[in-house]
């Protein structure tokens, strides 16, 4: 499986670098920025903070003045498989996008390779951007076989970047997933989506242990796994108990996408008689470990049943305006004191994995529902959702996200010389407001340097790049297949979202005046 023409090796000892003469923003418990500040990197963590350090002969040091040196950033949030899609659909509301994404009748499995080259290419661009941890809730059509899904972690190992992985794997059929959607497919249709592959509870369950065996704690503790029910209504309530069972027994974080778009509020109201927070709750298992993605269509109940549980909710502002979901009551979860974290989503849906942008459109997006300016997000805050939420979500708090001493080596180093930050005003808020990615120099993960000056230092580029054109020659008739199929589908899931519209769900979470017609 190994390309060693894609991959350069990382070398095997982290060794030590001295960034010298550095501002850090430390994100530390009184939030410190420190000027003309030395920051000693050995084994792979933050070993000292002072002025002046003693540099040892074997020591590298980088002259950091003129720079800021902050913590990695996280992407909280992400589905690697969607990483060929960017740009490659129309809007469209989720329901109808995830016909073209997550085909529901897709035949067979994916290419190792295929894995393999698409996850290689989110890595490269998010090292290259800075972003140093993601948490990935990998899904894998129409099934995961252990040659893909190892495929998915070599390909983080090789790339050098920190990755929590999980099995984003639905085992319920289609229609049931939805409201209404049953009564209205064609005979043949419900036919076939009855026959479309999905594994058992117990198949899944194999493949998660064999998964968390194989791979948590792999590269050196860079490689983590997670578990994902992608959504409670997506699986079978004893698989739903089992996975929870599982992220307590390892004490791993577990991913459930709750109450994204009002047809899900519905859908609760028309499946369980209640929201989607209050059914997973009265199950049991909503805890500490869950990290519940998007949760826009919430009401004031379901945000004290979040506080309660101790869950940590993972903020996707790109990819909800991209899919028109709604906006998330950012305020009223941070008044609850809900951790939050941020997340690009997918390609498919934010086209890139930016997360520089993502934080920008989190510190915007909230001041357009709200006209009293004193709950708008500040950028601090922003970053505090960035760095300690995302820690947090990806259960590593403690260990990264932050410059104290014996926190991880994952750091970027920001050049100040360039445009976004001459003149340099306020760094927090030009960090969040005014830098795109195009100022990081440097990115280190684990004490590894592992892009600097342009190039990265484990992916050969260029390479991977020729690699991926050639495949979409084979990915490109996938694709083909998957849209024939959507495009029978289509005119159904949209009488079913046009059907949801006219039931009232008695909340609004679009900007937009939406009159309920009920
Ligand atoms: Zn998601």
């Amino acid at each position: 499986m190994r390309q060693k023409s894609v991959i350069t090796p990382l070398y095997t000892s982290a060794g030590s670098v001295l960034f010298r003469n550095a501002m850090v923003l430390t994100m530390d418990c009184t939030d410190r920025l420190l000027v003309d500040t030395d920051v000693l990197v050995k084994d792979g963590r933050i070993a000292t903070i002072g002025h002046g350090l003693d540099a040892s002969p074997e020591t590298r040091v980088v002259d950091a003045s003129h720079h800021v040196l902050m913590p990695g950033l996280i992407n909280a949030h992400v589905h690697s498989p969607a990483n060929f899609l960017k740009g490659a659909l129309d809007d469209a509301p989720l329901e109808m996008f995830m016909l073209y994404e997550v085909p529901p009748l897709a035949a067979s499995p994916e290419s190792a390779k295929l894995c393999r080259l698409r996850t290689l290419l989110g890595a490269a661009e998010m090292l290259k951007l800075g972003i140093t941890s993601v948490h990935d809730d990998a899904f894998f059509n129409p099934i995961p076989t252990s040659e893909t899904i190892d495929a998915v972690m070599q390909a983080y190992a090789d790339a050098g970047i920190r990755a929590s992985v999980s099995l984003d794997q639905p085992n319920v059929v289609e229609f049931d997933k939805y409201p209404f959607l049953e009564d209205l497919l064609p005979e043949d249709l419900h036919r076939h989506m009855e026959c479309a592959p999905r594994q058992s509870d117990a198949e899944l369950l194999k493949l998660y242990n064999g998964f968390i065996e194989k791979w948590h704690g792999a590269a050196e503790g860079r490689l983590r796994c997670s578990v994902s029910c992608s959504a409670p209504q997506r699986v079978t309530v004893p698989y739903f108990e089992a996975l929870t069972a599982l992220s307590a027994k390892h004490d791993i974080p577990f991913i459930v996408h709750i109450l994204e778009t009002r047809l899900q509020r519905v859908l609760g109201q028309e499946k369980y008689g209640k929201s989607l927070v209050r059914y997973v709750h009265d199950l049991g298992l909503l805890d500490e470990r869950k990290v519940v993605v998007h949760a826009i269509w919430i009401d004031d109940d379901d945000i004290a049943l979040l506080a309660a549980s101790g869950c940590t909710v993972a903020h996707n502002p790109i990819s909800n305006l991209k899919l028109g979901s709604g906006v998330m009551p950012w305020r009223e979860l941070r008044d609850a004191g809900i951790p939050i974290c941020l997340g690009s989503d997918e390609a498919a849906v934010d086209d890139t994995a930016n997360m520089w942008g993502v934080a920008k459109a989190a510190g915007l997006i909230h001041k357009i529902t709200d006209p009293e300016w004193t709950n708008w997000p500040r950028a601090s805050e922003i970053l505090h959702d960035l760095f300690v939420g995302g820690a947090r979500g990806m259960g590593l708090a403690g260990t990264i996200g932050r410059i104290e001493p014996g926190y991880a080596a994952d750091l970027v180093l920001v050049d100040l010389d360039t445009i976004a930050f001459t003149p340099l005003n306020d760094v927090r808020r030009q960090l969040v407001f005014c830098e795109t990615g195009s100022s990081v120099e440097l990115t280190m993960v684990d004490g590894r340097i592992v892009y600097e000056s342009g190039k990265l230092a484990t992916i050969d580029e260029t390479q991977l790049r020729a690699e991926i054109r050639e495949i979409m020659g084979e990915y490109g008739a996938v694709l083909e297949e998957t849209r024939r199929q959507a495009d029978r589908l289509a005119p159904f899931y949209r009488e079913m979202y046009r059907q949801t519209l006219r039931r009232p769900v008695g909340m609004n979470r679009w900007v937009g005046k939406h009159e309920e017609e009920d």
